[in-house]
């Protein structure tokens, strides 16, 4: 097969995966990444759910499983994919072109833009950040403790931020984000144990393995508060404080209650790029935005178009070890498209 060149886009998890598959399967790849590193959202973060293993030490070892055995083109942003004469040209808005005999998308999410929810203050509001800039500041935890001071009294963490959210224009759940919000009210609370950390909930998704034990040691032995109720409004009071009102919807009262820090759990979001190669190509729009397989059961990494594959988040929401499992599938599914 080494005369049949594949052309992966987007050097994340996914990418990577599928990439060092297709090698060892002997086809020539041709990574391209739009960034000047590969690793995509992994490499923000510090640890990862359920198990707390550094974000880098998996990176390290997707990267080192590839080990220069496919060519990698960074700095490229793919704009254009086109079927031509049985093969694809791959192209970037400012002129550079490749083609392959398959492509397979591997692009990823984009984080929801968090200042879209005007009323929970982000970028107005010094001490309202989101989950990733958190998982940022865990990788020098200092950063976190000047900008708190040494004795932050307490923490909010609002789930489903641009998720299942009807005015946000998503109704999906991203799935990630209730268990890396117990992840990260765990860390908090080890690095400020005498702080009170508060988690606004409107449902638990705890789908995987060792996720509903993470969330029962959040609450036994941290003592995290999960309160269920939409945040209203967040605002900031004359110290820098961040004044959150919520409707708890189990004891059916108003409640206001002041944090130093309030995390906006943000959703993954399809990116635009994605879509535009979508609409592109003429592929069915899902109404979330991710790319469509052409069967959700028998089919998951296929589109519409012979030759072209998906594989990880940029098909919707996924966890690393569930986009690992997808890559592997869509690199099984390129090899059967060329022996058929
Ligand atoms: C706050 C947060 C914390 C998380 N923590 C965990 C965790 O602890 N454990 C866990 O299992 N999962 C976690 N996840 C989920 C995890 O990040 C995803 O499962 C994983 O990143 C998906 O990998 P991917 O390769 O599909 O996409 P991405 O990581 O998004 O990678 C896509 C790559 O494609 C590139 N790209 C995009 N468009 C183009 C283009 N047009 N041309 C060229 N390149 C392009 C991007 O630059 C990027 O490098 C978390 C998610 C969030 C939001
Ligand atoms: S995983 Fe939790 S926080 Fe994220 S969208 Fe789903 S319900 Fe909301």
């Amino acid at each position: 097969m080494k005369n049949k060149h594949v052309a992966v886009i987007g050097a994340g998890p996914a990418g990577l995966e599928a990439s060092s598959l297709l090698v060892s399967m002997g086809y020539a790849v041709t990574l391209i990444e739009k960034e000047e590193e590969s690793g995509g959202h992994l490499k923000r973060w510090h640890q990862l759910f359920p198990n707390r293993k550094a974000g880098s030490e998996v990176l390290a070892i997707l990267q080192n499983q590839l080990n220069g055995s496919a060519s990698i083109e960074f700095n490229k942003e793919i704009t254009s994919v086109k079927p031509f004469s049985g093969k694809f040209i791959i192209s970037t808005s400012d002129g550079w072109v490749t083609h392959a005999d398959s492509v397979l998308m591997t692009t990823g999410f984009d984080l929801f833009d968090a200042r879209k929810k005007e009323e929970y203050g982000y970028g107005i509001y010094d001490q309202v950040i989101t989950s990733a800039d958190l998982e940022e500041m865990f990788k020098t935890e200092d950063s976190l403790k000047i900008r708190l001071g040494q004795q932050p009294k307490r923490f909010g963490f609002v789930h489903c931020v641009g998720s299942r959210d009807e005015k946000a224009g998503n109704i999906y759940c991203s799935k990630v984000c209730c268990v890396t919000a117990v992840k990260q009210a765990i860390e908090v609370k080890e690095l400020f144990p005498d702080a009170e950390v508060y988690c606004f909930y409107m449902d638990l998704r705890m789908f995987g393995r060792h996720y509903e034990e993470l969330y029962k040691e959040a609450q036994e032995k941290y003592n995290i508060q999960f309160i269920r109720g939409r945040l209203s409004e967040a605002s900031e009071n004359k110290y820098g404080g961040v004044i959150v009102k919520v409707e708890d919807t189990l004891l059916g009262k108003p409640l206001k209650i002041t944090v130093d820090m309030l995390v906006l759990m943000t959703g993954m979001v399809a990116p635009l790029v994605t879509s535009r190669i979508r609409d592109l190509l003429g592929l069915t729009k899902d109404e979330d935005g991710f790319l469509a397989p052409s069967d959700i059961h028998l089919s998951a990494n296929i589109c519409e178009i012979p030759g072209l594959f998906m594989a990880g988040a940029c098909s919707g929401p996924k966890t690393i070890g569930d986009t690992l499992a997808d890559a592997r599938s869509a690199a099984v599914a390129v090899d059967k498209y060329f022996k058929n």
